[in-house]
């Protein structure tokens, strides 16, 4: 059975990139009915972040992509991190030292810097100069630039098997090594030798992560052949991309982070969904035509190495905005309520936390913003209207600037033609109620259309205004249903006034 791992660093706001390889590491496992581990690659100190492990629990569970052994789950391989499995690496760079496969260095990070530089200006090939191969402690302590506690070097051979079967990029070349540290000053292993015993132990049998460690292959397989190990086969997966054709970066594209996209509003199932199709075809159904939008467990049935494009997608915003649009309007009314409110929370639009009557009337305005939205986020302009007191709300500039000379008029019909419908709430089963949409649209356009001679199209943004103080708005004569009649007549009169 097929075991697969996504291995992220805590070195910050979890990486899109790490969500979109476990999608195709989790898509494979379930396939085969394997297993997917999470494992946290903690050994790089001066880039650790405290927060950020937590941050990756949340953001990979909110997207479903939940693992069967990890560090906050355990299992049979436990620890899960690597900072809790230094004892572990060190027998194994013993074992590499005895065997000649492995070096101290005790150059200070002075002379490499130097080394370097003028590597760089003379146009040598960079890479370390083996100053400390063979020397003994004594011997290169008598040399400059020496530092009392040495790393370990990897002693890359002239024959170094650079070449590899990838399931995705097939027969792979990367550029020749130069003698990797594998053990630092500070006792932790480096992410090569770590990400070898690991695999390794944890008998992970493939190897998924982004193009950009391809160059490090070839060490790893080194490491694999001098252990003894069968190596594992690798999956490099294209990187995403922005506009440009870049690598998209945290630094330059905010939606590098995974949690842009929760506050944005993006629906787990159609980021999803979107990365999915970043790097894999459409489904084909059997009459042959393309389906983009699938669920996890279908796209995982459909998937394949062979099918993943090895050019790296552009990352398109508008596509992902597109599915999030479609999958929002799939949600039963009930669960996008349930969605809403913590946004419409953080945007101060409801209380914290609300009340039943003002849970009751969010239920009622769901059905109305439904089809208006493609993100969570965009809610809160349309709702917010109908919690603010009637002396509290506010007219937007443009929606008051495109009231016509006739407003007066229109709004004095309005009121008069609505002052006479009763405002009671009527039985449960709706009947016996007057002050309901359809009424409403009736007694308006036979006021003010009809009775003004003014066109619909005019006729009822004076109304609009006055009610949800925008230009846009949920669907008039509804909103104002779900309003009452006392709040939509004193918004009406505010306006008038
Ligand atoms: P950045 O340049 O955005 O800071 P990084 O590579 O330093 O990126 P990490 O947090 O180290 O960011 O990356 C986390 C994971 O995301 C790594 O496994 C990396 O392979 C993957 N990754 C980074 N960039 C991309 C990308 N453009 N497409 C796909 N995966 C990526
Ligand atoms: N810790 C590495 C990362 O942050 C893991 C790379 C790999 O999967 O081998 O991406």
């Amino acid at each position: 059975k097929p075991r697969l791992r996504v291995a992220p660093s805590p070195t910050g706001d979890p990486h899109v990139g790490t969500a979109y390889v476990s999608i195709f590491d989790l898509a494979f496992a379930r396939q085969q009915g394997g297993s997917f581990i999470l494992r946290i690659e903690d050994t790089d100190r001066a880039r650790f972040q405290e927060d950020s492990e937590q941050q990756l629990y949340d953001t990979l569970h909110w997207l479903g992509l939940g693992w069967d052994e990890g560090p906050d789950k355990g299992g049979p391989f436990a620890p899960y991190k690597q900072s809790e499995r230094l004892d572990t690496y060190r027998p194994y760079v013993e074992q590499l030292i005895a065997d000649g496969h492995a070096y101290h260095c005790w150059c200070s990070s002075e002379r490499l810097k130097e080394m370097r530089e003028v590597q760089q200006k003379t146009k040598q090939p960079t890479g370390y100069d083996r100053m400390c191969l063979g020397k003994t402690k004594e011997e290169r302590a008598k040399l400059p630039g020496f530092n009392e506690t040495p790393v370990v070097r990897m002693h890359i051979p002239d024959d170094a098997p650079l070449q590899f079967d990838d399931l995705i990029m097939g027969p792979t070349k990367a550029p020749r090594p130069d003698d990797q540290v594998i053990l630092k000053a500070d006792g932790f292993p480096t992410y090569h030798l770590a990400v070898v015993v690991d695999d390794h132990l944890m008998k992970i049998t493939h190897v998924v992560r982004g193009q950009e460690w391809i160059s490090s292959t070839p060490k790893h397989i080194l490491l694999y052949q001098w252990l003894g190990w069968e190596a594992p086969q690798f999956a490099h997966i294209p990187l995403l991309r922005d506009e440009k054709k870049a690598k998209i970066s945290k630094r330059k594209s905010p939606w590098a982070k995974l949690t842009w996209f929760q506050e944005q509003g993006y629906l787990p199932e159609a980021l999803v969904n979107f990365l999915a199709l970043q790097g894999h075809p459409p489904i084909i159904e059997g009459d042959g035509t393309e389906r983009e939008t699938f669920s996890f467990e279908e796209f995982s049935e459909h998937f394949a190495w062979g099918k993943i494009n090895p050019a790296g997608a552009v990352f398109n915003l508008d596509k992902l905005l597109w599915l999030n649009g479609h999958y929002l309007r799939e949600l039963t009314e009930q669960d996008l309520a349930q969605r809403l409110l913590p946004f419409l929370q953080r945007d101060g639009a409801l209380p914290q936390p609300a009340s039943l009557p003002e849970l009751g009337r969010l239920n009622e305005i769901v059905p109305l913003i439904q089809t208006r939205i493609n993100l969570l986020s965009e809610a809160t302009p349309l709702v917010a209207p109908f919690y603010v007191a009637d002396d509290a709300l506010e007219i937007a500039e443009d929606a008051r600037k495109q009231l016509k000379e006739s407003a007066p008029e229109v709004l004095d019909a309005a009121i008069a033609a609505l002052e006479p419908i009763s405002g009671a709430i009527g039985n449960p089963d709706g009947s016996g109620r007057e002050w309901t949409a359809a009424r409403l649209e009736e007694a308006l356009r036979a006021a003010i259309v009809d009775g003004l001679g003014i066109k619909p199209r005019l006729a009822f943004g004076p109304i609009r205004t006055a009610v949800s103080g925008q230009r846009i708005s949920p669907p008039l004569f509804e909103s104002m249903e779900i309003l009452g009649k006392e709040s939509t007549l004193r918004r009406l009169k505010a306006l008038r006034a």
